[in-house]
């Protein structure tokens, strides 16, 4: 029988001992397993997952395996289970825990800080002094689940308490899923000073992060909103996100048409979310003098970068690592408000033991995926129906 030291558990919500899981072998190897279902210490609960979405970073995790950090390595051939964008039901409580009951809906941030160093007690949890040293003696508490300890692609998990967020039962689980994005993009604008309303933003980039960018700048009150990208059936989707103005950049020029739109000015704020080469120049170029560019993708090269603009026309430039600051409660009262849509950009469901083709669709964009999401009971394939 699911026990541990101090655990508490529900007879209406039994919880096996064992439990599907998946794992990484050899990079782009993904291994169906079993394992045992994990047990919560002080401060943290177990989960039942009945969702979780797939990230770009799951992929870039499984083909290449940074940014996840099994051990202080790479995390191939480790019995590590990828996935950190789920949701769930609490299914067990740890030692102490009070927070949350047994069977209520949440979702999920990633990064649960030490709590101990500089940057936790400054509320920087995503940047966390010791993250990923969490194994062996070096135990700092810190979990980041689906980078440097389980995630969420397997039937239960144990989450701290700080990286769960209580959802309504109207939010379906799908919706759920997309709290973390909408959350990361929220971070970015957070860490852009937050206050945009009234303020012109462009987000480059209409992946799922770029597009709930929009979302989320035009529920704060950012206008015009300006998307660019080189897709224009997600430029689409952006506009009706809420976007004012997009623009195709494998048409014009990216920096002439945004400062077109916004009356020949270049604009306040910059979320880069295209991790293109020239994105950098080019977003330095968007914004007007002490404009703010706040980075939330990556290219794999190193890119050079014009620093005599940046410095000439006292640009500032951030760089966000997740969706810190506690972003996702403030993206999450969005959605359950229902300011936007963030449904849109969820296109498929797939079993959670079809895990390889749901990679395969979001990988290739097969059918248009953007965001493609797994649940471990009761799916069955589906494509959801264009709007
Ligand atoms: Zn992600
Ligand atoms: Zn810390």
């Amino acid at each position: 029988m699911y026990s541990g030291p101090g655990v508490k558990t529900s007879p209406d919500f039994p919880v096996p001992d064992k439990m599907k899981a998946w794992v990484l072998g050899n990079p782009g190897e993904l291994k169906r397993t079993e394992k045992p279902v994990p047990v919560p210490k002080r401060a943290e609960v177990l989960l039942r997952i009945d969702a979780a979405a797939i990230c770009a970073t799951d992929l870039e995790i499984i083909d290449h395996g940074p940014p996840a950090s099994i051990q202080g390595g790479m995390p191939f051939n480790k019995n590590f289970t990828p996935g950190h964008e789920y949701m769930g039901a609490v299914a067990a409580l740890g030692p102490g825990v009070d927070e949350y009951k047994i069977g209520q809906r949440v979702t999920v941030e990633i990064h649960a800080g030490c709590g101990q160093c500089k940057r936790c007690r400054e509320g920087m949890y995503t940047s966390c002094h010791n993250y990923g040293l969490n194994y062996g003696d070096v135990d700092k508490g810190h979990r980041a689940n689906g980078f440097t300890t389980d995630g969420g692609f397997c039937e239960y998990q144990v989450n701290n308490i700080n990286t769960l967020v209580a959802i309504p039962d109207a939010m379906s689980d799908e919706e759920a899923t997309l709290v973390v994005t909408a959350g990361t993009a929220m971070y970015g604008l957070t860490e852009l000073g937050g206050l945009v309303a009234g303020e012109s933003v462009v987000v480059t980039g209409p992946g799922p992060i770029g597009l709930l960018g929009v979302a989320v700048a035009k529920a704060l009150g950012a206008q015009p909103v300006i998307l660019t990208g080189t897709r224009d059936n997600r430029l689409r989707i952006g506009r009706e996100l809420g976007a004012d103005h997009v623009v195709n950049v494998r048409n014009e020029d990216a920096v002439e048409a945004v400062r077109r739109l916004n009356g020949g000015k270049g604009v306040d704020y910059v979320l880069e979310c295209s991790g293109a080469a020239n994105a950098v120049n080019e977003a330095v170029r968007m914004v007007n003098r002490g404009g703010k560019v706040c980075l939330a993708a990556f290219p794999h090269a190193e890119t050079p970068v014009d620093v005599a603009h940046i410095v000439r026309n006292n640009i500032y430039l951030y760089g966000i690592r997740g969706e810190g600051k506690s972003a996702t409660h403030r993206a999450e009262a969005f959605m359950s408000q229902k300011r936007f849509d963030a449904t849109k950009i969820h296109t498929h469901t797939f079993p959670l033991d079809d895990l390889p083709t749901a990679i395969r669709y979001a990988k290739e964009r097969i059918d248009d995926a953007i965001k493609v999401v797994v649940k471990a009971r009761g799916a069955a394939a589906h494509r959801v129906a264009a709007e």
